[in-house]
């Protein structure tokens, strides 16, 4: 039985006091769930989020990091100062980050290992454009990003990492993947994760799929053998919506 999750990612949304609010409605449509659920706020957010989800099983994570432990990086954050205000996984990888700040999968694996070294767990986004849907090499272009972003990672390693497969084309556009197309895609890379490793080791990943998902089709998507949860972008930012994700499994 693999891990089902379903993320809030917030991405560049809600001031202090929008997180406050929104905890405090997702505590009231909190109740026992079969998937473990995450938020991401942003890095100014992290700590009130924390402090005020301490009683409770909702994770609070980060949407980001930096791969070196400190120095000279202005603007940026390390993984042991997530870990310092209670962060224990962060998404990396997000197709916003490879789009905006030019994060490539070279850069990404420097991140991953940063993350493992403080033994964080890492919800790895990848996905590919629709220009190479289009062009039939979205299975090519969705194993390269695995490949060079965490095959260098041992077995061992590779249980903290979360897969989110998450096509460019279907992230915040209101145009989702068909269930079909989640499921096929999400069966390659299971394939391909039990080619690299075994099967046992492919069984076991969880593998995301984010891309507008929304209350009216979380059901049918999470209904999916190889779907184990959703990377939830503006979905996340209602708390009735989210839960009732949330609830879809
Ligand atoms: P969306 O975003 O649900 O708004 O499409 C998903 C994501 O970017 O993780």
């Amino acid at each position: 039985m693999r891990t089902q999750i379903v993320a809030g990612n917030w991405k560049m949304n809600n001031d202090l006091a929008q997180t406050e609010a929104l905890i405090t409605d997702l505590k009231k449509q909190h109740q026992t769930s079969n998937a473990e659920v995450m938020i991401a706020p942003t890095f100014t957010n992290l700590w009130p989020a924390f402090e005020a989800l301490r009683q409770s099983s909702i994770e609070v994570i980060a949407q980001n990091m930096h791969f070196a432990e400190s120095g000279a990086y202005t603007g940026e954050v390390s993984a042991s100062m997530l870990k310092s205000v209670g962060v224990a996984t962060v998404i990396l990888g997000h197709s916003e980050r490879r789009a905006y700040f030019n994060e490539t999968d070279e850069l990404l694996a420097k991140k991953v290992n940063a993350a493992l070294d403080n033994e964080m767990r890492v919800i790895f986004c990848f996905g590919e454009e629709l220009s190479d849907r289009k062009s039939g090499n979205h299975e090519k272009v969705v194993e390269s990003q695995i490949k060079n972003a965490l095959f260098h990672l041992n077995a061992s390693a590779l249980k903290h990492i979360i897969l989110a497969y998450e096509p460019v084309w279907a992230i915040g556009t209101g145009e989702t993947a068909s269930p079909e197309q989640a499921q096929d895609m999400h069966a390659f890379i299971r394939e391909t994760i039990k080619n690299k490793y075994n099967d046992q080791v492919a069984q076991s990943i969880s593998i995301l799929y984010g891309g507008s998902v929304k209350p009216s089709n979380a059901k049918e998507i999470f209904s999916k053998p190889d779907v184990d949860g959703g990377l939830i972008g503006g979905a996340a930012l209602n708390a009735k919506d989210f839960y009732e994700i949330v609830n879809a499994f």
